[in-house]
């Protein structure tokens, strides 16, 4: 028969109880036993709903206080001297590497400074791990016994589950060397497979028949040694004398390209890949899998909110069952469904006909159970769910929410002409300099000034309606008012208006477009006890009324300073919400793109001159792999970027915004994007990283941020002159606007105004000098 599996489910809570238990037990408000407790309370939970639904194999080990790959760095005993010196608890350790320490000396303990270790992107997903930091003399031992204890706790609720581990490869392929130290990570192989095989036969022990162990760097384009660090692993952990069955998982992409590795795990128990993101890779998987192997086929996506279409899974999966017989295929997740959320139930506020396309993490559950029936014992035997699935299916299809003839209609008619301003730079530099009279070293910010309670308080009683809109609106005014007022006084060139009626960068756009729907509580963890709630596209997008002009026409009437207008870029509207799987992405974005021109025209029509259209996000967009689909990527994200901008006389000068420096690999997109100016982060790192503008003769103008806006810290003015003054070993004067990292919204004024000052005479001095 074929069975069912999850292959990780949401930590947090229907109600987010473990960010909230966390974040309290951070602040002191509650005990470490209360906070393992909420723990407790959740696995058991979320173990039960998997059952009740039907699922045949629950994982364990997935559940983390903060992130599952920090789990291992403290199971392995891979945690740097700087956080072992101090003599914390395994707990107080644990969150050290998560988030950094720093408490002050008490009678009878020392003071603890440490910051976190570096956390980054999960693959191409919104989620961030903790990364393996490692060192030259690194030595592993198995320090702990979370993976065992919680398949104990589940056994004990009468529920055999299977562990989930990460695999040595991916451990090793996603960590890095600590500062200051050059081991090359894979090379540490043989001393961590050890603590492997000790883990693994103690999950036996304890009665594990099988174990999850996740490598999905196979995904990835990888080095030959890593590839080969794949055979050497898994002869070995493949092999135990007492040791369980293997299920290796790879999932968001394709193993197609590593193919050749499969021959090295297909001695193995089973497989997993993700028929979600790669369903053509099923062919070529199955020839290539072992002659006993099972298949574990991820069909139900956990990456995304929709609906399953049991018609094309059940498909899928049968032909994996042709090919290998029942027995020997799983129906799955196409990866943990940490990436959704909890429950669709929790949605009361949904329209009826759009709650039905939606699938969380517990309807999910439902529906590798469900797809399992249906090829094990027929389509009879779950004929009510099919067809109201197919009903479902079709409904979406043909919605009117979905199908916008009049947004197709105008996609069809874009032409090559839509996608480039009117004039090439040097022609439009020279008339926005007309436009704007701006002085040398000009100077702004990103957009949005400190965001205070009162401007929360605000928000929510109008949420709420306590304030009508009318009183909403005097009260954003009054906003407006102050910070034109502050920018004025501190002396800032290019002004803005501060951004107070938004509560969100993409929500706030996304509730002023046709084609998006809101949830109330679909959060997924971003990291740690983060949560992000993305709205969700749910048909094809357009802009019915202007959404910011508002806004900005009122603050450029009240100075005669330029105000920039400021708006969320196509792909970041898109990246930062769950977008459709029923047209490619690069559809979506161009849709967003031809709403946000629309906006941009408005704003120049009222008297805008200087636009920003932000793009943090079009960097974490970047495909996984080397080849076609990036090529592609970069092909449609600069499209939609320039067809959001192109609609503006030369005279309107068009600013970008990215949140990152890391932009060497980046470089070619960030020129096609022909920006006037671009803003960069660059105050964290070397602005040798600038080298590549010089290099490459960029003849734009960019802004480098000259301080970090994340830390409280004032910058001096001394500090800032010698930062402009690195920069200009890289950028021409003529070429470089001064301003912050990113936007103010998370400081407090106390710090934004002095910094701000010191940035306006910083740049004064080089006025002078130039
Ligand atoms: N304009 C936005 C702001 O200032 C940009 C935010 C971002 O880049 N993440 O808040
Ligand atoms: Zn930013």
């Amino acid at each position: 028969m074929v069975q069912s599996s999850v292959l990780g489910f949401p930590r947090m809570g229907a109600n987010r109880e473990l960010k909230k238990a966390t974040e309290s037990y951070w602040a002191g408000k509650s005990s470490v036993e209360s906070l393992i407790e909420t723990g407790k309370t959740l696995r058991a939970a979320h173990w039960k709903i998997q059952k009740d639904a039907g699922v045949d194999i629950i994982p364990s080990n997935d559940f983390s206080f903060y992130d599952q790959v920090l789990d291992h760095i403290q199971l392995f005993n891979a945690v740097p001297e700087r956080y072992t010196k101090y003599n914390l608890s395994p707990l107080e350790t644990f969150f050290a590497m998560g988030r950094g320490l720093q408490r002050k000396a008490t009678d009878t303990t020392e003071a603890v400074d440490v910051t976190s270790l570096e956390m980054v992107k999960w693959f191409d997903s919104n989620y961030h791990y903790v990364r393996p930091t490692l060192q030259d003399n690194q030595t592993f031992k198995l320090s702990g016994t979370k993976p065992i204890d919680e398949f104990n706790e589940a056994k004990e609720l009468g529920i055999v589950t299977r562990p989930v581990v990460l695999g040595p490869v991916s451990f090793l392929h996603l960590g890095k060397a600590d500062r200051g130290q050059t081991v090359n990570p894979i090379d540490l192989l043989d001393s961590l497979l050890p603590v492997y095989e000790e883990l693994l036969t103690k999950l036996a022990e304890a009665g594990a028949e099988t174990v999850q162990i996740d490598e999905p760097v196979l995904v990835l384009d990888l080095p030959e040694k890593t590839k080969k660090a794949f055979a050497t692993a898994y002869s070995k952990l493949g092999a135990l004398a007492n040791g369980p069955k293997l299920v290796l998982a790879t999932y968001f992409g394709d193993i197609v390209h590593n193919i050749d590795v499969v021959p090295s795990i297909n001695h193995l128990y089973g497989l997993h890949i993700d028929l979600v993101r790669a369903p053509g890779q099923l062919k070529d998987v199955l020839a290539a899998v072992g002659e006993k192997q099972i298949l574990s086929a991820g069909v139900v996506d956990g990456r995304n909110i929709w609906k399953t279409n049991f018609s094309k899974a059940i498909g899928l999966v049968e032909t994996a069952v042709e090919a290998l017989g029942a027995d020997r295929v799983i129906v799955a997740t196409s990866s943990s469904l940490l990436h959704t959320p909890h429950t669709l139930a929790s949605e009361k506020k949904l329209a009826a006909d759009v709650a039905d396309w939606f699938s969380f993490a517990s309807e999910k559950a439902k529906e590798v159970a469900i797809i399992a029936k249906a090829v094990t014992e027929g389509s009879d035997a779950v004929a009510e769910e099919l067809k109201a699935n197919a009903a479902s299916v079709k409904a979406r299809a043909t919605s009117e929410r979905t199908n916008d003839a009049a947004v197709k209609d105008r996609q069809a008619a874009i032409t090559e002409a839509d996608y480039s301003r009117k004039s090439p730079f040097p022609e439009r530099i020279a008339a926005q300099s007309k436009t704007l009279n701006l002085p040398k070293f000009p100077t702004t910010t990103i957009g949005s000034f400190p965001q205070t309670s009162e401007i929360r308080v605000q928000r929510n009683k109008f949420t709420k309606g306590e304030i009508t809109a009318e009183q909403y609106e005097k009260f954003i005014e009054k906003e407006i008012d102050d910070v034109i007022a502050i920018q004025e006084e501190i002396g800032l060139d290019v002004l803005v208006h501060g951004e107070p009626e938004r509560n969100d960068m993409v929500q706030y756009f996304g509730e002023r477009l046709n084609g998006y729907v809101f949830t109330t509580h679909a959060w997924v963890q971003s990291y740690g006890s983060r949560c992000v709630r993305p709205p969700i596209i749910v048909g094809d997008i357009s802009r019915p009324a202007p959404m910011t002009v508002k806004e900005s026409k009122y603050a450029q009437s009240k100075t005669k300073k330029p105000m920039k207008g400021m708006l969320t870029g196509p792909v970041t509207c898109l990246r930062w919400s769950f977008p459709r799987d029923d047209v490619h992405q690069s559809v979506q974005a161009e849709q967003l793109a031809l709403a946000l021109r629309d906006e941009v025209v408005d704003l120049e029509k009222a008297g805008i001159y200087v636009i920003q259209v932000d793009e943090p996000a079009i960097r974490e967009g970047f495909p996984l792999r080397d080849g076609k689909e990036r090529d592609e990527y970069l092909k449609w994200a600069v499209n939609s970027f320039k067809l959001s901008t192109a609609g503006v006389e030369d005279g309107t000068q068009i600013h970008s915004h990215f949140c990152y420096s890391d932009f060497q690999d980046m470089f070619s997109l960030i020129s096609d994007l022909d920006a006037d100016v671009l803003s960069i982060e660059n105050s964290k790192s070397d602005a040798k990283l600038l080298n590549v503008f010089k290099k490459e003769e960029y003849p734009r103008h960019i802004g480098p941020g000259v301080y970090d806006i994340h830390s409280p810290r004032i910058p001096s003015y001394e500090e800032i002159k010698n930062r402009i003054e690195e920069m200009l070993a890289y950028l021409k004067p003529e070429q470089l606007w001064i301003d912050p990292d990113c936007g103010l919204k998370t400081r407090q004024w106390t710090e934004t105004k002095p910094a701000l000052t010191n940035l306006v005479n910083a740049a004064k001095f080089f006025r002078e000098k130039y």
